[in-house]
């Protein structure tokens, strides 16, 4: 398939050049058909005067003629408001269908194409670890390896599958957000607690980054267990995906004030002002599918903002100093409790 096809890009084009002629049309047709009107009335005011002229005699005074042309003026001025009138509703309709149309339109096509996107990364992500996975079971079966080798590659396998294991829980919980079936089981959490297991985790499972946690210790909250691990997982992850190997990654608990944060930062690229509105947009990602290197699916951000919200916080993305992306979730009247 050519490129631009791929993208919907003719489709597109071809729609909006459609859309356009039926509205300039329209207007033409709008503008012929007062002109028409604004004819015909002259027409009808001249047919009038004339017959006027014709009964001059039946007038006993000539009052009465001046009186009769300037009815008949006032009735042709009468008309012409009236189609004044009319042709001016009639084009804000149009304009306001046609906006409502275009609107429509133009939402279904980016919903279409992040769709395809999400197609794109998500065949790519769900077939690259079975080909890992697969690869490395045939090679457990056909080679005797030594136990370091078979641990190795062991280990391999269980990274792909949990990858994918993540990858399935995305998108069902995604579906499940979008119909609003997915109910949290809310218990009381030791925060603090839940965040440091969670960063020692993902330290163990990465090797190409060092996580540095600074957890506020002592706080307690009411919250879904698997949610709250899956938001710091997806932030984590990200700042592994996008910032350089070596580099530190910082998870920060804190108290400011009255409210409580939670700080991910990283030492990437950062993100632009202009896309930090719509990276929490459901499958949006960075870039373009053809060209970017990173996997992902465009879900992951989409899902943490869901969370943040279902635990009564807000979630935003800042510059990180000195480089770097910094996500900065808040929670106002949040009261410590101590342990
Ligand atoms: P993805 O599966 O693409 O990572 P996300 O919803 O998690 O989807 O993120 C959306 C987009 O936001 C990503 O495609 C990436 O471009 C950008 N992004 C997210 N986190 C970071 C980060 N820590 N640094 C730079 N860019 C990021």
């Amino acid at each position: 398939m050519k490129q631009s096809s791929s993208s919907g890009l003719p489709n597109r084009k071809m729609i909006t050049g459609i859309y356009i002629f039926v509205l300039v049309y329209t207007i033409v047709q709008l503008l012929w058909w007062g002109v028409l009107l604004h004819q015909q009335s002259k027409q009808i005011a001249k047919n009038e005067q004339i017959a006027l002229t014709h009964k001059i005699q039946e007038l006993t005074h000539p009052a009465e003629f001046m009186q009769e042309m300037q009815r008949l003026h006032k009735e042709q001025q009468m008309r012409t408001f009236k189609y004044i009138g009319e042709g001016v509703i009639f084009l804000v309709l149009i304009l306001a269908g046609a906006a409502i149309v275009y609107r429509a339109v133009w939402k279904q096509m980016k919903l279409g194409q992040q769709q395809q996107n999400f197609m794109m990364a998500v065949t790519h992500e769900l077939k690259s670890p079975i080909a890992v996975a697969k690869l490395n079971l045939e090679t457990l079966r056909r080679h005797k390896l030594d136990e370091e080798k078979q641990r190795k590659l062991l280990d391999a396998t269980i990274r792909e599958t949990n990858r994918l294991d993540q990858l399935c829980n995305n998108i069902l919980l995604a579906s499940q957000f979008e119909h609003r079936k997915y109910q949290p089981f809310l218990e009381h959490l030791d925060f603090s607690r839940l965040l440091r297991d969670a960063t020692e985790e993902l330290q163990c499972r990465t090797v190409s980054h060092n996580i540095e946690a600074d957890i506020m210790p002592g706080v307690e909250l009411q919250g879904d267990k698997f949610m709250i691990t899956l938001m710091l997982n997806n932030l984590v992850e990200n700042a592994v995906k996008y910032a350089p190997k070596g580099s530190t990654i910082r998870v920060k608990l804190f108290r400011s004030g009255e409210t409580l944060k939670l700080a991910v930062s990283d030492e990437g690229e950062g993100i632009a002002p202009e896309e930090r509105g719509k990276i929490f947009l459901k499958f949006y990602r960075i870039g373009n599918e053809n060209t970017r290197k990173s996997k992902g699916s465009g879900l992951g951000l989409y899902l943490t903002r869901k969370i943040v919200e279902q635990h009564g916080g807000t979630i935003a993305v800042k510059d990180n100093s000195p480089k770097g992306t910094c996500f900065e979730i808040t929670w106002n009247d949040y009261s410590v409790q101590s342990v």
